[in-house]
């Protein structure tokens, strides 16, 4: 059985699915792994490290000619997918609610398609959790991004010619980002608040040692840890109380996100005309249409004094860590899946009805069933 792990073509992508250590652990499993040739390049892993590793590298179709699994962080182009073995196993980040003819394409070609976006948030689906390792990086680097814009200092510095204040941070989504967010902050000295619409982060939020600012709406929790939209009431009070904190801010960081949904206004273009010229905000919901109406996809916006930015794939500009992450998430995924050296999948399990997306010829997920 065959591995290919792709070079990745969609723009501004650096990170890489496999890594080394992971390519190691398939060869021992009984695998042959085909790299594509680049593939490791914003990652800083080269092809002789992957060769020195036990993969073959190839040129494009060649790394992928036969395949029974292919490995990447996007969705794959169905022109690059035509050569893998009918049926073969695609695992990434297939972005399952876009460019639906795109996916019913790759879905024709037969290609067992899991969406890795989709793993369920259960405790033995921990380690394959794409969602979580990535989310974690985007959250740091989304505060240093913030931090390199600001025009001030984020610690206080106490000098003879006068105090430097603190700057104060506040996160909008406590989730995975949120929570990094918050830590790297508090760690560059800021003072810091966060909000959510679930009740559950306000102990999170309190052991970083910010202050938790909420309002007085119904949890919105789900059972999957993940949020639900508020009613148009609770979007109401949750406004007012934005409105009234963020005017006091610097340096804003939203993070916030509703499965299959567009991600919730939560900082309008009216509360951005209070805040002090200087002041930052980081969207980073802005792939999933923005916390912010005023975020713009990969641009820094200058609105009245206050920046917007709009950086995209935050995670990916770490490359260096977030590939590694995702490699790992992949080989815990597949890890169960290979029994003897060859696939053996049971279908009725909870993570494969999670993230199998296409099957053959078909999509198959509940999401297209509505
Ligand atoms: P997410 O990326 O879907 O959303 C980010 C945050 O935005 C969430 O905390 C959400 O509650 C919040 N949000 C949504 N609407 C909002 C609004 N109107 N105002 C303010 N905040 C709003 O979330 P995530 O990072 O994927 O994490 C969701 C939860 O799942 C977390 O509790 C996380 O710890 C949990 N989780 C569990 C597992 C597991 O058990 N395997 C793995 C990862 C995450």
């Amino acid at each position: 059985m065959k591995i290919a792990v792709s070079a990745e073509t969609f723009p501004g992508e650096s990170r890489v699915a496999a890594t080394p250590d992971t390519i190691k652990a398939f060869i021992k499993k009984g695998f042959d792994v085909a790299v594509e040739a680049g593939a490791g390049k914003g990652a800083f892993i080269s092809d002789d490290a992957f060769a020195g590793a036990g993969a073959k590298i190839g040129n494009g179709e060649a790394a992928l000619q036969d395949a029974d699994i292919l490995l990447s962080v996007r969705r794959p182009e169905a022109r690059t997918t035509g050569s893998l073995k009918k049926g073969a196993l695609v695992a990434a980040i297939l972005d399952p609610y876009g460019d639906r003819p795109g996916l019913e394409t790759l879905a024709k070609q037969g290609l067992t398609l899991f969406a890795m976006e989709l793993m369920p948030r259960i405790t033995r689906a921990q380690s394959m959790d794409v969602l979580s390792s990535q989310a974690n990086l985007a959250g740091y680097k989304a505060v240093i991004d913030a931090a390199a814009q600001f025009g001030r200092a984020f610690p206080m510095m106490m000098t003879a010619a006068g105090t430097v204040p603190p700057a104060k941070v506040f996160i909008m989504g406590v989730g995975v980002a949120g929570l990094q967010a918050i830590a790297t902050a508090r760690r560059l000295g800021a003072i810091v608040s966060a909000t959510d619409v679930r009740k559950a982060t306000e102990e999170q939020v309190k052991s970083l040692g910010a202050k938790f600012v909420f309002a007085d709406v119904a949890d919105a929790a789900t059972a999957g840890g993940y949020a639900r939209e508020l009613s148009a009431e609770d979007k109401a009070k949750q406004a007012a109380l934005v409105a009234e904190h963020i005017k006091i801010q610097d340096i804003v960081i939203t993070t916030a996100l509703i499965p299959g949904r567009p991600a919730p206004v939560l900082v309008t273009q009216e509360m951005v005309e209070t805040m002090k010229p200087g002041s930052v905000i980081v969207d980073l919901a802005v792939e999933r249409g923005g916390n912010c109406p005023l975020s713009k996809p990969g641009e820094i916006v200058m609105h009245k004094g206050v920046t917007i930015m709009g950086n995209l794939n935050l995670a990916g500009r770490l490359a260096g860590n977030a590939s590694p992450l995702y490699a790992r998430n992949l080989q815990n995924f597949l890890d169960p899946l290979i029994k003897d050296g060859a696939l053996k999948i049971d279908w009725a399990d909870e993570i494969i009805t999670g993230t199998l997306v296409a099957k053959d010829g078909e999509l198959v997920h509940k999401m297209f069933k509505s």
